[in-house]
């Protein structure tokens, strides 16, 4: 099986974290605060907190822009279910904006019609949480006028999106947001095996969100209510978590991003072979914005089923047992029963929904070869016109 995203591991990336497993510090050592430093340094931005999980970035960075009940985030429709459930987890109610049809992302038009009603409603959201589909980038100038004029925090949720750019800035730098969030899950662009990463250029979010992660416990005297009791001594000042990443992970984060301009510029050779060799088939390759310099992270198309005489599943399931391990990205969040739940219906967003309804994650992973790609594309061929 093609898988759709893999994990890349070099014997570099192996002597690294065989290098921690041999030293002093399994955890809470030097190689956290050095991966940190590579991620802030190559992106831009003035603080990184690596944390295990980008599920666990996006709790903490809701939770310093104190978030909590009574407050509304909002998100897009079509994103992995962690970009919703950080609201959940602070007592925040949820809701969505529908996606732009070309860009897959958070549409800025249906975003501003939602806030104008919201205003009206006394019902604002506290935070939004645009989702760089597949790695291109939203457009961030448009969600970052509506937030100053509406008051709302932004959280980028770029778990596809390390290496990308928009306005010929790395996404991450945090021009246009409070706080980004990245994944280093092993389908994702750079892995740490599980892993995330939240970045800001707030002095204060970046060490409130340093303080959830561990407990809510610190060791600097400057935040201490009375003085130290002696070298043991630490207080705990806030309600937190235990979400540090290990030294392990960092390790091996460290070595992958010294390869990450390389990985981001082969997903790139890849999407323009498969716009090339895909261009004659009944459906839509990725729109790319000129704006933005996408990392690439899925390669989705949109079968145009009324060309063809087979259903979106059949071409699915064709792809499947043609040993392509194509996938969905994603299951609109409102769908799911949970959501449900709270009153969410089939028809809520329907370009979310439309998009649901055609739409296959090819094969796309920076070691994937030529004669795989080549594979795939006949496969797609084979599966849509049987
Ligand atoms: C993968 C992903 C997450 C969650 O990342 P984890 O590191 O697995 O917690 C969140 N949002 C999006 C859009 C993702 O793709």
């Amino acid at each position: 099986m093609i898988p759709y995203g893999r994990q890349d591991i070099t014997q570099a990336d192996i002597d690294a974290v065989v290098e921690v497993l041999k030293s002093d510090f399994l955890t809470q050592g030097p190689m956290v605060p050095r991966f940190e430093q590579s991620v802030a340094e190559h992106v831009g931005a003035g603080h990184a907190l690596a944390v295990n999980s980008a599920t666990s970035a996006l709790h903490i960075a809701c939770l310093a822009l104190g978030l909590g009940p009574g407050d509304w985030l909002w998100t897009s429709p079509v994103t992995f279910v962690a970009s919703a459930n950080c609201g959940l987890y602070c007592g925040a109610q949820v809701d969505f904006v529908d996606i732009d049809p070309s860009t897959y992302n958070l549409c800025p038009k249906a975003l501003a019609a939602k806030l104008e009603v919201a205003e009206r409603e006394g019902r604002l959201p506290k935070v939004v949480v645009p989702v760089h589909l597949c790695g291109q980038p939203c457009d961030m100038q448009a969600i970052h006028e509506l937030a100053l004029r509406y008051g709302f925090k932004v959280i980028e949720d770029a778990s596809h999106a390390i290496g990308g750019k928009y306005r010929g800035e790395f996404i991450g730098n945090c021009r246009y947001s409070d706080i980004t969030v990245f994944s280093f899950h092993p389908v994702k662009i750079v892995t740490t095996a599980e892993g995330g990463m939240a970045l800001t250029n707030d002095d204060q979010l970046a060490s409130q969100m340093a303080l959830l992660r561990s407990h809510g416990i610190t060791r600097d005297p400057s935040l201490m209510t009375h003085e130290s009791d002696g070298p043991w001594y630490y207080q705990q000042i806030e309600l937190g978590l235990n979400y540090r990443m290990t030294e392990l992970q960092a390790a091996l984060g460290v070595s992958q991003m010294t390869r990450l301009n390389s990985y981001v510029e082969r997903r790139h050779v890849l999407a323009r072979r498969y716009n090339e060799k895909l261009a004659h088939l009944p459906l839509v390759t990725p729109w790319q914005h000129p704006d933005s310099y996408s990392g690439l992270h899925l390669y989705v198309v949109r079968l145009e089923l009324d060309k063809v005489s087979v259903s979106h599943r059949q071409v699915f399931e064709s792809l499947r047992e043609q040993g392509i391990g194509v996938n969905l990205h994603y299951i609109p969040v409102h769908t799911q029963p949970y959501y449900a739940r709270m009153g969410f219906e089939a028809g809520d967003f329907p370009q979310a929904e439309s998009y649901y309804r055609d739409a296959i994650s090819l094969p796309m992973f920076q070691s994937m070869t030529l004669e795989q790609q080549d594979k795939v594309v006949e496969a797609v061929e084979r599966a849509l016109m049987p």
